[in-house]
C-alpha cells in the first residue's frame, strides 16, 4: 500500500484545486519557509479524521479553510481527498484503490466520503487501524513530535507500539465486548430479581 495522490481544494494555503501525485518510492516536498509544506501533511492528518485544531496548528477547526489574501477572497469550504494504492490489500476493503475524502463548510457542516460514498468518520478511522497510517499512526511524524514521544508518558508511547504491533483493533473490540457483557450482566440481574419476586 502506498499514497498515490493528495487532492486539496480550499484547504489552508491551497486556495485552488491541487493534486499531488506520488510514486511508490521516496518523494521529497521542498519549498521556501511558509510555502505550505507542512500544510500537505496537515491535509493528510485532517482527512484521516483529526479533530484537534491544535494538532493542525490552528486555533479552531474553521482555520483549515483558506482564509483569503490581499488578492483573493476567503473560501467557503475546504476539501481534501487522499488516494491509496491497495493492490496488496493491506486495507481491509475489496478495492485495489481507496479514496477517502473530507469536506467542511464555514457553517460547521461537514462530510466524509469513501470511494465517493458518504461515510462516517468512524469508518475511515477503523479502515486505517493498525496500518500506522491513522491519525494516531506513526507514519506522520510532525516537527518536534520525536521529542514529545521520547519525553512523554509511557502509556502514550505504548499506544504507538500497539499500533505497530497491529493490536489496536483487538483492544477496541475487547473494550466494546466488555461493555456489552456488562450490559448483559445488568439485564441478567434484573431478570433474576423479577424471578425472585415471582417465586
Ligand atoms: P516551514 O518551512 O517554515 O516549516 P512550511 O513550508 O511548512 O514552512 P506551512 O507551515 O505548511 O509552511 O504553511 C504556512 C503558510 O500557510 C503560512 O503562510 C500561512 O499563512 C498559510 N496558511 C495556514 N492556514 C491558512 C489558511 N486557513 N488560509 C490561508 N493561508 C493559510
Amino acid at each position: 500500500m502506498y499514497l498515490k495522490s493528495i487532492e486539496v481544494n480550499g484547504f489552508k494555503s491551497f486556495a485552488n484545486k491541487m493534486i499531488f501525485k506520488f510514486d511508490s518510492g521516496i518523494t521529497g516536498i521542498v519549498g521556501p519557509n511558509g510555502s505550505g509544506k507542512s500544510n500537505v501533511a496537515d491535509a493528510v492528518r485532517w482527512v484521516l479524521g483529526e479533530q484537534s485544531a491544535k494538532q493542525l496548528r490552528g486555533a479552531k477547526m474553521e482555520d483549515v479553510i483558506f482564509s483569503g489574501t490581499e488578492m483573493r477572497k476567503p473560501m467557503g469550504s475546504a476539501y481534501v481527498a487522499i488516494t491509496m494504492d491497495n493492490s496488496d490489500h493491506s486495507l481491509p476493503i475489496g478495492f485495489e484503490e481507496v479514496t477517502v475524502a473530507r469536506r467542511v463548510y464555514r457553517s460547521g457542516e461537514s462530510e466524509y466520503l469513501m470511494n465517493g460514498s458518504p461515510c462516517r468518520r468512524k469508518d475511515i478511522v477503523e479502515l486505517f487501524f493498525d496500518t500506522g497510517i491513522g491519525k494516531e499512526g506513526y507514519s506522520i511524524i510532525g516537527q518536534g513530535q520525536i521529542d514529545q514521544i521520547l519525553s512523554g508518558k509511557p502509556e502514550d508511547r505504548r499506544e504507538l507500539f500497539d499500533e505497530a504491533a497491529g493490536i489496536v483493533k483487538y483492544k477496541k473490540n475487547k473494550l466494546e465486548t466488555e461493555k456489552s457483557l456488562e450490559a448483559e450482566r445488568e439485564n441478567l440481574n434484573r431478570v433474576t430479581d423479577i424471578l425472585t419476586e415471582l417465586e
